[in-house]
This record gives structure tokens, C-alpha cells and sequence, in this order.
């Protein structure tokens, strides 16, 4: 039902999903080292939504008749400058994941791969929400300064830290 070059490149979302989820736990590793207990366990969660995206990509490769064929994982970041650091990072990670995102749906509108088209459609959103989320978590972080990230914290831990109120 999809392309070989559509195939391939669902695939390599996969890979790069999971690359994605292995940045998130280094950075989580890091910030709990820091001490800063709720900003690693945001990135905990972090990690797991990527993966979740690894599977959804992964189900459906197979649901359209495809294999699945992944590539190798690169060692992640394993060293950061404090908090601003890591979540600025982060905020990169995700323009780099919108822009692959955007790539797949740029051939799936070439293709007229109607069907890969809609099922994109979740990863365009998430990728407005999940570039947003990640800017205002910078905004805040910077805001507040290095000796203030304890309010970032409660922050989060209250689930106002985003602008439209919703805790991701
Ligand atoms: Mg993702």
C-alpha cells in the first residue's frame, strides 16, 4: 500500500524516534543529577512519548503491508552545561524531528499517498505542541535564571508551565 522510498522513509522515523527518546533520557539523567528532580522526571516522560511515536510509526508500516527495517541509534549527547543547556538541547532535537516530519509529508503530498498523508496528520500537530512546550520550558527556565530553578520545578509540578495552561 506504500512506496519503497515511503517505506524506507517511515522507517527511518522510527530509528529517529527512538534516537529522539534516547536524547531524552540522557538529558533526564543529567537534570537528576543536577538534583533537579521534576525536570528529570518531565524528560522521563519525554522519552517515553518518543518512543510511543517509534510504535506508531512501527504499527503502521506493518498495517500497510511494509517491513520494518531499523538503522542504528548514535550515542546521544551525554554531557550538559546546566538546565538552559539540556532544554535548549531538547528544543533543537524537536525543529530537527518537525523538519524530518515535514520531509515525510512533503514526498507522501508528491506520492498523493493519501492514506500515509492522514496518518501524518497526528505527527504535524504533536510537532506544533511539542516545539511550543519545549520554547516556553526554555523561556521560563531563562526567566527564572540558574539559582531559581526550583520555581521552574513547582512550576511544572502544578502543570502551569505552559502558556495555554495544559500540562504535557
Ligand atoms: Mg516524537
Amino acid at each position: 500500500m506504500i512506496s519503497e522510498p515511503m517505506m524506507n522513509k517511515l522507517n527511518e522515523q522510527v530509528t529517529n524516534e527512538l534516537a529522539a527518546e534516547h536524547g531524552y533520557l540522557s538529558i533526564a539523567g543529567a537534570l537528576d543529577r543536577m538534583g533537579l528532580r521534576v525536570l528529570s522526571a518531565h524528560f522521563f516522560r519525554q522519552a517515553e512519548e518518543e518512543r510511543s511515536h517509534a510504535m506508531k510509526l512501527l504499527n503502521y508500516i506493518l498495517e500497510v503491508g511494509g517491513r520494518v527495517r531499523l538503522g542504528a541509534i548514535g550515542e546521544p549527547r551525554n554531557s550538559y552545561d546546566g538546565a538552559e543547556d539540556c532544554v535548549k538541547h531538547a528544543l533543537e532535537s524537536e525543529m530537527t524531528v518537525t523538519r524530518q516530519i515535514n520531509g515525510i509529508m512533503a514526498l507522501a503530498e508528491g506520492e498523493s499517498d493519501f492514506a500515509t498523508r492522514s496518518f501524518l496528520k497526528y505527527f504535524v500537530d504533536e510537532q506544533v505542541e511539542e516545539v511550543s512546550s519545549m520554547q516556553n520550558l526554555l523561556d521560563l527556565i531563562r526567566l527564572a535564571g540558574p539559582d531559581n530553578l526550583l520555581l521552574v520545578e513547582d512550576r511544572i509540578e502544578r502543570g502551569n508551565h505552559q502558556s495555554n495552561g495544559s500540562p504535557r
